[in-house]
């Protein structure tokens, strides 16, 4: 049979080497703030920050004349050691987890597309851009942020296309079906043609306000975008390579704002949209 100090000695030992800490602590407080005594405050954020690293294990066994074997037994020392100083202090113990209120991020991987329209009755928040176009305002700061690296990487972008109303994606929706017809299309054929360019109204990204086509002076803007895009938290919307999956044509200038968790994942896996959202909730 094993023989074991009884776990209150452990704790008596314990407590007598933080009571030595605390005095010390409050000594040099004291002396340091003597027209205030903040030993408590002191107290409180030595417990919190510095405590695990400032003593290492091997003290507390040595200094208490605790084997290291008992020490285990009352299981991770400065966690004791911590909860003991913040009994002490009214503080919660160390690495006891901060609630964070939870963000709802599902609008960053909303779906819009030829099989999903836009939700009815789909409100937008919206913020002007430059090139005289609005987008949703919570893609503003990371579209201004991917624009202004743009330029600095000397491939000068400008926004041409952002929000567009139901009227706007109608109108643009009518011009390219009578421009197929201008080619001597059938009304039919027009349309399917059409379709593979200009989203049919309420199924385009641009009325979500999370899309804008970038397009610039010069042809390295799109690689450059293809390669960034993502650390921005954007995503190259209509790859060449997956046109079945997302039923739209090879897009270079159609950038989707995703996030940038969901943009970094989808870059480094060569995912589009549709892939990725598939993979999280199947
Ligand atoms: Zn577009």
């Amino acid at each position: 049979m094993r023989r074991r100090r009884p776990r209150a000695t452990i704790l008596t030992a314990g407590f007598l080497l933080f009571a030595v800490f605390a005095v010390v602590l409050g000594v040099s407080a004291f002396m340091a703030e003597n027209a205030n005594c903040k030993t408590a405050s002191l107290l409180n954020g030595y417990a919190d920050t510095s405590l695990p690293e400032a003593r290492p294990s091997g003290t507390f066994a040595t200094l208490a004349h605790v084997p290291a074997d008992a020490v285990s037994s009352v299981g991770n020392p400065s966690d004791a050691y911590a909860s003991m100083a913040a009994n002490a202090g009214g503080k919660p113990a160390v690495g006891s987890p901060i609630a964070e209120p939870e963000q709802d991020d599902s609008w960053m991987l909303m779906l819009v597309n030829r099989w999903n329209p836009l939700p009815e009755g789909y409100t937008v928040q919206l913020v002007d851009a430059p090139g005289g176009v609005q987008v949703d305002e919570r893609i503003y700061q990371p579209l201004m942020e991917m624009l202004d690296a743009a330029t600095e990487a000397g491939v000068g972008p400008i926004v041409v296309s952002g929000y567009r109303t139901q009227e706007k994606q109608q109108s643009l929706y009518d011009e390219k079906i009578n421009e197929f017809l201008g080619e001597g299309y059938s009304k039919e054929e027009a349309i399917a043609q059409a379709q593979q360019w200009v989203s049919v109204p309420g199924t385009s990204e641009h009325q979500t306000g999370l899309a804008v086509d970038i397009n610039g002076m010069i042809w390295d803007v799109y690689p450059w975008l293809a390669e960034n895009s993502y650390k921005y938290g954007f995503t190259l919307r209509y790859p060449e390579d997956k046109t079945e999956i997302t039923g739209a044509q090879h897009e270079r200038w159609h950038f989707r704002y995703v996030g940038l968790e969901a943009a970094a994942e989808m870059y480094e896996r060569g995912l589009c949209l549709e892939e990725y959202l598939n993979e999280i909730d199947p």
